[in-house]
């Protein structure tokens, strides 16, 4: 009894935990970007951690740390299921917060919905007032959740300006364009679509879904107490999935929200008993042999964490950054005497590079300029011009040499071939 008390009040956090973490994982997603932990630089293509440019040329970096997040997150779809969808998902939470608006505007039976249906507005809640309301909600939301792609592809200095109508140079035309469009898809997403994605079109779901095990979390029912459940169905009512949570399958669109469980429960609190649902992980037995035990998937699933952590720690190792490279231009008009130095910056910090060349006497070429200013990350070209005139005919080799001044050098042998008589 003493039991089945704390049950039925730990079930009342259930939902507060659970909201508690929707709004903390949507918190790290607007804060990830604005904090620098991780966003994408368009022009340069390239992922941003910290004031690291990680390029495709960084494979062991991005391969590593994609073995690593996806082993880890195969092991918690195989122990916990679909939790992400029920606890983390920011469109879950949208879907959530969208219903939920509507229903305390509208009444509990009123959908908006993609099939065109009249909506059921209880009679008490038919003010206009009451539809200002909800499409006030569902624009501030759409134009709030519009703001987090955005914030992954363009510079938080640059958001700040656009969301202040600040002017800022370097505001492309594009990103009006980006978050006007996301603006229109989240509106349509929380108006009229919401929880049907989830069930319907969520490939993230399917994915989740193909790691299950037998041992994976999913709602317990006790069916001892069965008889308690005639002309009842509260839990079924509570599950935005459409859901008979008294007989979820290993394989069904459960989330594992946990909403059924304290529907449950508060219909038994008044008894000081616990609901008949709680999360449960089966036993291997209770599941077909065909089934994937966790031990099984575990092992499966450690080669590639081994993997990912030798690859991530070799990339983080040889991590260079600075790239350059030198090409020759404007062959066909000079001879191969013309040059240009790309020298890029990966780092979002200050630095200035020096270049020399080495292997050639100072009157046999002209260099644009030797030394490099960075304010930050960045692309630089240098013009390096040969003088074939006063270099004789055959092969040469020199090298653009570089250094930068936090201690960085680099040689980039070059081989030139003069053509002539002399
Ligand atoms: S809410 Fe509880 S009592 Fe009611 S049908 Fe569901 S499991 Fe049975
Ligand atoms: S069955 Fe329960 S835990 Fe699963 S989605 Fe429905 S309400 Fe949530």
């Amino acid at each position: 009894m003493v039991a089945d008390k704390m049950m039925a009040k730990r079930s009342q956090y259930l939902h507060l935990l659970r909201r508690i973490s929707q709004f903390s994982f949507l918190l790290l997603l607007i804060l990830a970007p604005i904090l620098g932990l991780f966003r994408i630089d368009i022009l340069t293509g390239a992922f941003v951690i910290g004031e690291y440019q990680i390029w495709f040329a960084d494979f062991a970096i991005i391969f590593g740390a994609w073995f690593l997040i996806a082993g880890m997150l195969v092991l918690s779809y195989s122990w916990l299921g679909s939790v992400f969808c029920g606890w983390a998902c920011p469109q879950g939470l949208l879907a959530e917060l969208g219903t939920g608006w509507m229903r305390t505007l509208l009444g509990r039976k009123a959908e908006l919905s993609i099939d065109g249906s009249a909506v059921e507005v209880a009679r008490r809640k038919q003010k206009r007032g009451n539809w200002l309301l909800l499409g006030v909600a569902f624009v501030a939301a759409a134009m709030l959740f519009a703001l987090i792609p955005v914030l992954y592809f363009y510079p938080p200095l640059t958001v700040w300006h656009f969301v202040t109508f600040q002017r800022d140079a370097a505001m492309p035309l594009s990103m009006y364009w980006i978050y006007f469009v996301c603006c229109v898809v989240m509106l349509l997403d929380i108006a009229f679509i919401r929880h049907l994605m989830c069930q319907n079109f969520c490939i993230y779901r399917i994915w989740q879904h193909s790691f299950k095990t037998k041992e994976t979390m999913r709602i317990g029912y006790d069916a001892l107490r069965s008889d308690e459940c005639v002309k009842c169905g509260y839990c079924a009512s509570a599950c935005a999935v459409d859901l008979d949570p008294k007989h979820t399958e290993v394989y069904s669109g459960c989330t594992a929200c946990g909403e059924c469980i304290v529907a449950c429960d508060r219909l038994h609190a008044g008894r000081g008993e616990a609901g008949l649902l709680s999360f449960m992980f089966p036993s291997s037995e209770q599941e077909p042999a065909h089934m994937t035990s966790m031990a099984g998937r575990f092992r499966g699933v450690l080669p590639f964490l081994l993997v990912g952590a030798l690859l991530l720690a070799f990339g983080i190792h040889t991590y260079r950054p600075y790239e350059v490279s030198v090409g020759n231009i404007g062959a066909r008009n000079t001879g191969m005497s013309d040059y240009v130095v790309h020298l890029s910056n990966k780092r979002y910090r200050a630095t200035d590079v020096h270049i020399a060349v080495g292997g050639l006497k100072p009157h046999q070429f002209t260099l644009q300029q030797s030394e490099v200013h960075f304010d930050s990350a960045g692309m630089v070209n240098v013009a390096l011009h040969l003088h074939a005139d006063a270099i004789a005919h055959g092969m040469h080799r020199f090298v653009v040499r570089l250094m930068s001044s936090d201690g960085w050098r680099e040689d980039f042998p070059v081989q030139y071939y003069r053509v002539g008589d002399r």
